[in-house]
């Protein structure tokens, strides 16, 4: 139980209704898109920098845990409170501050949701590219700390490659900015970049600072249906080795392709093992010469069909079967273990293999999707968490995974991060002395260990 003094220390910051101690409230905020949860034993919703600090003071002098939330979407179980304390939702922050458009930079609050932030730079002409399918429910704070990425990532790249500034605030409290505009910057490390993908443990993100480009005029997209999957893979290879420059190689395998069919009776073929959705973009003359040579390249290595949309309605119906899997799997099994392996683009067919291998050993659906142009994928472990025996065998499948995954030459997280989940797994994946310099980073910027703790990795 909290001491009542200290709730009313932290009302005093914020304000008496910024701090949730409600049951119903706690319950909210102890889930994220995982099927863990943990009840927090107070919610704090500062509205600036300066109360971030001040709560922050408190909680380093009580030796509280401070757990960083943004929209609760994360996968890896890295904004869930497992050790109670505060959690710190960063909602409120959500002012868009500034669009640079000489710079080509924009600043906004951690809290802004990642869209529309998007959305205001695309109303000026230009483009942020980093796009998570999650990316009307999640935030820009949420984003650099997963270093989040999407589907554009593989022309684009992720989240951090746009972040060039950002203010924080030091578990004791302490207000910092990194960064500037100044697109050359080597002065000191570069902390910018030690902080994008931190997961919280490190500061708490307040304000960050993220450069756009110029739009690209326009964009093709294909879909291509494979008989077999590894055809699929073979065409990903020889895509990306041509000319044909994609924006985004997308693969759904036929679990997939089933429980979206199930779910929204679009016409996706039932008796095909893949569909790769291809998108060019450029000018008029690339795009339509790109998505052709996809289109070509798929139809030689297999594809029994090849689909060039003719309207942007057509190409969004495509992407809508792509975007929509993760929310049909609850069709077919209550839970889901959704992983984030990312492995060489070349050994995607090997890996899909050694999928289906551990779906049939473990005797587990996992549904195959992702990111296959940049070797991120998806499986998705469908199982019920009532079943404590099917609990198990998805501990020991996503063993199989994880180590399947670094002997392809991969790791365990593209997007998505570390957290709790993947946190045994660190380890085998980076090496011991690895996960020791990173710990004694950890201790350097957090001696008390009250940043989310638990995180990544444990201090003892
Ligand atoms: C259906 C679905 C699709 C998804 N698709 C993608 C995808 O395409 N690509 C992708 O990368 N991810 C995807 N995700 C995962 C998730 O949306 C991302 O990880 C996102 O970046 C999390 O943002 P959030 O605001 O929800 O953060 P939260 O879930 O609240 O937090 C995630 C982590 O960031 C930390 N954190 C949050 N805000 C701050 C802050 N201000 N300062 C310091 N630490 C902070 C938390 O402590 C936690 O460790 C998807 C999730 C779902 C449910």
């Amino acid at each position: 139980m909290f001491d009542p003094k200290i709730i009313d220390e932290l009302k005093s910051i914020v304000g008496e209704r910024y701090v949730l101690t409600s049951p119903e409230d706690l319950v909210a905020y102890s889930y994220d898109a995982t099927f863990t949860s943990a009840r927090p034993d107070l919610v704090v919703l500062p509205d600036n920098t300066q109360e971030v600090s001040e709560i922050l003071k408190v909680a380093s002098r009580e030796l509280i845990p401070v757990v960083p939330r943004g929209m609760g979407s994360g996968l890896a179980a890295g904004s869930i409170p497992f050790g109670g304390g505060i959690v710190l939702a960063l909602t409120r922050m959500d002012r868009l501050l500034d669009i640079d458009l000489d710079n080509m930079m924009a600043t906004a609050e951690a809290g802004i949701i990642a869209s529309e932030l998007a959305d205001a730079v695309a109303r000026e002409g230009y483009f942020y590219p980093p796009d998570t399918t999650s990316v009307h429910y999640s935030t820009l704070g949420g984003n650099v700390a997963c270093n989040a990425g999407g589907a554009h990532c593989l022309k684009y790249g992720i989240t951090g490659h746009y972040v060039m500034a950002m203010e924080v605030v030091l578990a004791d409290g302490r207000i910092m900015r990194v960064g500037g505009k100044a697109t050359k910057n080597v002065t000191g490390y570069d902390l910018v970049h030690l902080l994008v993908g931190s997961e919280g443990t490190l500061a708490v993100i307040t304000e960050v600072t993220v450069r756009f480009i110029a739009a690209p005029e326009t964009e093709r997209i294909a879909q291509a249906i494979f008989p077999k999957l590894t055809d699929a893979g073979r065409a990903i290879n020889a895509v990306l080795a041509s000319g044909a420059n994609p924006s985004m190689v997308e693969i759904m395998d036929e679990t997939a392709i089933k429980s979206v069919e199930e779910y929204l009776h679009i016409g996706l073929p039932l008796d095909v093992e893949a569909i790769l959705l291809i998108q060019t973009d450029g000018d008029e003359a690339d795009a339509v010469r790109g998505i052709e040579i996809a289109a070509e390249i798929c139809r030689q290595k297999g594809a029994r069909e090849v689909r060039v949309a003719a309207t942007p309605e057509e190409g969004e119906e495509m992407w809508k079967a792509r975007s929509s899997i993760s929310g049909s799997l609850g069709r077919i099994r209550p839970n889901k273990l959704g992983e984030d392996i990312t492995v060489p683009h070349s050994a995607v067919p090997e890996m899909i293999a050694r999928i289906k291998e551990i779906s049939a050993k473990w005797e587990l659906p996992i549904v195959i999707f992702g990111h296959a142009g940049d070797g991120n994928l998806h499986p998705n472990i469908l199982f019920d968490k009532r079943d404590p025996e099917e609990s198990e065998r998805v501990e020991s499948a996503v063993g199989d995974l994880f180590r399947a995954a670094v002997e392809v030459g991969g790791s365990l997280s593209g997007e998505h991060g570390v957290g709790v989940l993947k946190r045994p797994y660190l380890e085998m994946a980076m090496g011991s002395v690895a996960v020791e310099m990173q710990k004694r980073i950890k201790q350097a910027w957090d001696p008390k260990n009250i940043l989310n703790p638990g995180k990544i990795f444990l201090i003892e």
